[in-house]
């Protein structure tokens, strides 16, 4: 599943390509995503001049000023972004079309639980899939007194706390696992019974996992404009997630896997408490 980082490489490849050009066509060629893809986006966005391309949570959301709204387009579970040349014939899963005058961006979704829809006015957080995510965790309001607020008085074990999207967005469970890891903390532990300095240590695990996430990805990103390169998947070298009885590279120790609201979670007992 892409997961933030993905996302975010996806976006900063997408805005040299197709900032400021103007739309040529929209075409759904299978309208049918997880929500259908509105009808009328060829008509409201030809002509226009794509102004801005940014992220929210895993959205992306694309800006006409001129046609008054923004598209949101969200990768679901199997969704990839691509830029491919006019002429290029689309395959099974590619599903939707934005085309420019140089370039298409192209989705392609084999399992269809991408969505691309509408919203219109200035402002795309009116939107109800937008208008109740939480904190980004790489904006400047992600702070480790923002997170020891969170946390306080809180029973609910701390790799729940993470991942719950209206609270903090785009922590995903490989990046929970990583940053609970660098930060010594065990995803069991609850929230409420952490110390200030170990959530401090927490914030900052989170936003370093994120970031070398998103560095790993741009690395690969001269790659996102051929014509047979998505932005693909990267991850990082992992300490813990999908390690399940390998050695702790710190301490040797079986890294344990159990299940925490329905995922796995990874962890090392020794190190993390
Ligand atoms: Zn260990």
């Amino acid at each position: 599943m892409p997961e933030l980082p993905e996302v975010e490489v996806s976006r900063l490849g997408l805005l040299p390509h197709l900032l400021d050009e103007p739309v040529l066509d929209c075409v759904a060629r299978r309208p049918d995503l997880r929500l259908p893809i509105p009808q009328d986006l060829a008509a409201r966005l030809t002509g226009h001049r794509l102004r801005a391309i940014v992220r929210r949570g895993k959205y992306l959301l694309f800006h006409w000023p001129t046609a008054n709204g923004w598209l949101l387009l969200h990768l679901g579970m199997s969704g990839s972004l691509r830029l491919v040349p006019p002429v290029t014939a689309a395959g099974a899963h590619d599903h939707f079309d934005l085309c420019f005058p140089a370039t298409v961006m192209r989705l392609k979704d084999p399992r269809r639980f991408g969505v691309v829809l509408w919203q219109t006015g200035d402002d795309p957080e009116t939107h109800p899939l937008l208008k109740h995510l939480g904190m980004e965790p790489l904006s400047d309001g992600f702070t480790a007194d923002w997170l020891a607020t969170l946390a306080r008085g809180r029973k609910t074990p701390i790799k729940t706390l993470l991942m719950d999207a209206r609270l903090l967005v785009g922590v995903g469970n490989i990046y929970a696992a990583e940053s609970l890891f660098r930060a010594g903390i065990s995803p069991l532990r609850p929230a409420g019974t952490i110390g200030a300095a170990r959530l401090e240590k927490l914030a900052t695990t989170i936003r370093e996992t994120l970031r070398e996430a998103i560095e790993a990805g741009g690395s690969s990103m001269r790659d996102y404009v051929r014509s047979d390169g998505g932005a693909g998947s990267f991850q990082l070298r992992c300490a813990v997630y999908a390690r399940a009885g390998q050695p702790c590279l710190q301490c040797g120790t079986s890294i344990r896997q159990v299940r925490q609201a329905g995922r796995s979670s990874f962890y090392c007992l020794q190190c993390q408490k």
